[in-house]
């Protein structure tokens, strides 16, 4: 049976009696609304570590839009119920009050002076169309990190700029260990998103071009397409032709991410997308010189 904890400093304890005992924790850190890719990454570290334990926190320091934070799906039951199925030992949630004891300011938050700088991973798309958000993220994950020690943290790969930014702090924290794992995909191609319950049968559908736009774009790669303008140039057609609003499409070095956007022949490429669907805020990215993550 799972232990459900709704306070941070109960999770430590957990935590510490686990490490105590000479076992190695794998840690998940989500925002709930748990969907098969949540699972493959709780599945993972199931797998290669003596506890698994995962986190349910909407972390309110990493929107920067309040009506996304307000809509944002919200499901600890049934969240609870997939991971004791699953088998992970452990899942906990708190407040920010809880996560930032006696460190919020009178208007309930944390102050700028109290965030976790992000690095330089941080900068351009994400960092650009939601900004703090990554400020946000690397304060969470850090305080998560604090509270949890894991051996091993799972993240996706969904979120490709998120990993660099938590790779970026896990180096200068010392640890854990991060282990990306692919993107689990609806049949449509869809990448799957707790955000994905937002949208109506019809957007849906319409969501599943951006995938199509991304495998173009990693077509056009295996064709031997190396031009950054020229690639970038189809990505976008193929997401206007499905009638998607674009927030960005552009290619990046993965390994040079602070040479921004490339020109000229790319060796290595990831495409990324942010897009907007029925009001829906979604993103997406394919590794262009990387095989196809496996269906999942
Ligand atoms: P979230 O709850 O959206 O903060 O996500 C928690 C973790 O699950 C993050 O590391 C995400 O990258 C990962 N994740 C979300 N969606 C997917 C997906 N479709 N495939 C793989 N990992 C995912």
């Amino acid at each position: 049976m799972i232990e459900r904890l709704d306070d941070p400093a109960a999770a430590g304890e957990w935590c510490a009696r686990e490490r105590a005992a000479g076992r190695s924790l794998g840690f998940v850190p989500t925002m709930g609304a748990l969907h098969p890719g949540h699972l493959a990454l709780v599945r993972s570290a199931i797998a290669a570590n003596e506890r698994a334990c995962a986190s349910v926190f909407v972390n309110p320091l990493q929107f920067d839009d309040p009506e996304d934070l307000r809509r944002y799906p919200r499901e600890l039951e049934a969240d609870t119920r997939a991971l004791d199925e699953l088998g992970a030992h452990m899942v906990f949630s708190g407040t920010l009050e809880q996560f930032f004891p006696g460190r919020l300011d009178a208007a309930g938050t944390l102050p700028p002076g109290e965030r976790v700088d992000p690095g330089p991973a941080a900068v351009g798309l994400e960092g650009d169309f939601r900004p703090g958000h990554f400020e946000g993220v690397a304060t969470i994950v850090d305080r998560l990190f604090d509270v949890v020690l894991p051996d091993r943290a799972y993240f996706g790969r969904k979120d490709f700029q998120q990993c660099l930014v938590v790779r970026d702090l896990a180096r200068r924290r010392g640890g854990p260990e991060i282990v990306v794992c692919p993107t689990a995909r609806e049949s449509s191609g869809l990448a799957r998103s707790s955000r994905n319950e937002l949208l109506a049968p019809r957007e849906r559908e319409r969501a599943a071009g951006i995938f199509a736009a991304l495998r173009g774009a990693q077509l056009a790669w295996r064709a031997g397409l190396r031009a950054a303008s020229e690639l970038e140039r189809g990505l976008r057609a193929d997401l206007q032709r499905a009638g998607i609003e674009v927030e960005y499409a552009e290619l990046r070095d993965p390994e040079r991410w602070d040479l921004g956007r490339p020109e000229g022949e790319l060796e290595r490429a990831v495409a990324l997308v942010a897009a907007r669907v029925g009001g829906v805020r979604l993103i997406d990215n394919c590794v262009l010189h990387e095989p196809e993550d496996p269906p999942s």
